[in-house]
Formats: structure tokens, sequence, C-alpha cells
């Protein structure tokens, strides 16, 4: 097994607890596990939340079908707008369709649930302004086709304090009072549970992605949502280096003294971005040791001056703390969503409880 990741669901337990103790009474959890369960493997979280979560939403027709698949009864929201060849697998299936554009009304099959995505400020998928009327029309039009929800999607929502956070809500509520009040309306993310608790914006549901795995959205740190991934290597192959000796592709590092050089089997190809060669560092019998040279498609080095590793040690990339995806964002300037999505499928994923 050249790496695996362990992902822990007793401290996915504890995240959804501290989703859940920041919602009103009655308010229920649609768990985003979209991108497989953003690299965290969409069919076990799934299976594990899925008596104490009320929907899952998913990007993907694929997925959610892959879901049903897996026997995930609890109701399935599709982010995507559908595509019309794909329309009876939405009733097949029983999975919610999204409307985010008003030509989407006449592909699908009569009996499809389906929610309406306004779209308030995002600009990306969701009903347009000018179309708001016409989805009013188009609502009362097909009722063969069942109509459950509405929702939208905040941009900024994963600063505290922003101000188009208001603007889009309020434009959602003056769209809403064209609908029956029994629809369930949502809005959500990560952002608005953590940092917005106090506009009322829950409506009937929330949709948390990122915190579910530990993170929060944005810069802020938040003391009760842990990581809920460990990924774990070994030493392949150890050799020693003279100072000077370089290690790598392109000689980019060579070792300020004497000492040893471990190769451990991941590389980019697997989510470690080459961008981050020489920047982190991994654990091996308790101790931290840098990560030297480039990173390899399959393969990156790490360098000890006093002999810390031998070959076959175990090695922890992540696992605590210091070594997670929080980190590595924060080295590469991005966010943790894009440093789990990106952990390449081929890893072996292992479920336990601690
Ligand atoms: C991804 C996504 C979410 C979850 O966002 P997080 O920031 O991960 O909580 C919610 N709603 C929609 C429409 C999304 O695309």
């Amino acid at each position: 097994m050249r790496s695996e990741i362990i992902v822990d669901l007793s401290k996915l337990d504890g995240n959804l607890k501290a989703i859940k103790s920041r919602l009103k009474l009655g308010v229920k959890v649609m768990a985003v596990i979209k991108d497989n369960a953003y690299g965290h493997g969409a069919v076990p979280v799934a299976r594990h939340l899925c008596s104490q979560v009320d929907w899952f939403c998913v990007a993907t027709l694929s997925e959610a079908i892959e879901l049903r698949e897996s026997g995930i009864e609890i109701p399935i929201l599709v982010f995507e707008v559908p595509e019309k060849q794909d329309a009876d697998k939405y009733l097949d299936y029983r999975i919610t369709a999204t409307i985010a554009d008003i030509s989407t009304f006449e592909i699908l099959k009569a009996g499809t649930e389906y929610q309406l995505n306004f779209d308030t400020g995002m600009r990306r998928l969701g009903i347009p302004d000018e179309d708001f009327e016409s989805a009013v029309n188009l609502y009362k039009k097909y009722e063969e086709l069942r109509c459950t929800g509405l929702y939208t999607h905040f941009s900024s929502a994963d600063e505290p304090d922003n101000e188009s956070v208001t603007r889009q809500l309020d434009k959602f509520r003056s769209v809403a009072q064209h609908f029956p009040d029994e629809l369930m309306k949502h809005t959500a993310n990560t952002g608005a549970i953590f940092y917005y608790k106090d506009l009322d914006l829950q409506f009937d549901a929330v949709r948390p992605g990122v915190c579910l795995y530990g993170y929060l959205a944005g810069e802020s740190e938040s003391s009760d949502l842990t990581p809920i991934i460990e990924w774990k290597s070994y030493v392949m192959q150890t050799r020693a280096v003279k100072k000077g000796e370089s290690v790598g592709y392109g000689e980019t590092w060579k070792a300020p003294e004497d000492g040893t050089v471990g190769t451990i089997p991941i590389g980019y190809s697997d989510g470690v971005q080459r961008l981050i060669g020489g920047k982190i560092q991994v654990e091996v019998n308790g101790k931290l040791v840098d990560q030297v040279g480039r990173i390899s498609m399959d393969y990156f080095g790490i360098y000890s001056p006093d002999h810390a590793f031998k070959t076959g040690d175990n090695v922890f990339i992540f696992n605590d703390e210091k070594l997670n995806p929080k980190n590595w964002a924060a080295v590469l300037g991005t966010i943790p969503y894009e440093v789990t999505t990106s952990l390449h499928q081929r890893i072996k994923r292992i479920y336990v409880k601690k």
C-alpha cells in the first residue's frame, strides 16, 4: 500500500454536532457531499451520515445515482442543470433536480421533483433576475412537476460582515414571497452558518459542506471543528547523502549536511501539488522532517541530518494541527476545499471510529 487516507467518522460526528449546535429549532441539514464528499469518499460518508441528516446535496446527477445504487434512501438534491437526455433518470432514481434555467421546465418528466435555484448575486448558476417573473408563471403552469423548494447561494458568506449577504438575502426573500409558504427554503453554506447566525437566513434547511470535513470557509479559525483525515504512507527507500548532493528533478535542493534521504511513494498525481515542494514537513517516528526537492509524479523526498528514519517507517503527511489540509492551503495560497478534493481517487480510504 503506497499510502492510505484514514477518515475518522467520530470526528465527522463531532463536526456535525458543531453545525447542529448553531441551528435554530427544526432547521434541517442538507449535507453537501459533492465531489466525492470533498475527497473523503461520498458513499462511506453518506452511509455514515444518512441517519443523522435530512438530505444530501451533490454536484452532478451521476454522483446522485451512485448514492442511490449504494442504497442511500434519503432525498438527494443535484445542483447542476439537468441535460435533456438524463431527464428520465431524475424520475427513475427519485432524485431532486434543480431548475436554475427556465428552459429546464420543459425537459423534466411528469412527476419529477425539483427545486428552484435563484441567482441573487453569485452569477454562476441560478435563475437570473430578468427571469424571476417567468419562473413564477412556469412554476404554476407545470403542475405535473413537483416543486419542493427554493434556494439561492451566497457569493461571499466566507467573509464575516460582507454586506452582499444581506443584499442577496433581501432579493431571495422578495422572490420567495411569490411562492407558497410550504415550499422549503434554504440559503446557508458553511460561511453563512458560522458567520451569519444573526441574519435570519437558516429558513427550513442549511447546506453545510466544508465544515463537515473540519474546515471553516475563509480565514477564521473555529475551535469546535476538526479535520477528519490522516494521510499515512511509508519510507519506500533510503540513501545516505553527502553535504552538497542534490535530491530530485532539476537538482533544486542540495543537502546542507551529510544525512539521510527517504523516498515517499506519493506525488503530484496523488494530490501533492508540485508547487508545495520544499515547503512542507511530514511526521516520522514522532518527529517533523522536511520534505525536500521537487515533488515528482509518484514520489517525493524527505531529509534528515540525524537519521530520524529508516526504510519501512510509517510517515504521516496529514495527522494533526500542523500537518493538515488547512496548513497546506495556507502555504499554497488556496483553500482547504482544493487540497482535499485533489486527493486522488486511487488512494485507499479507510474508515474508523476512534
Ligand atoms: C458547495 C455548495 C455548498 C456548500 O458550500 P460550503 O462552503 O462547502 O459549505 C452549498 N450550496 C451550494 C449550492 C454549493 O455549490
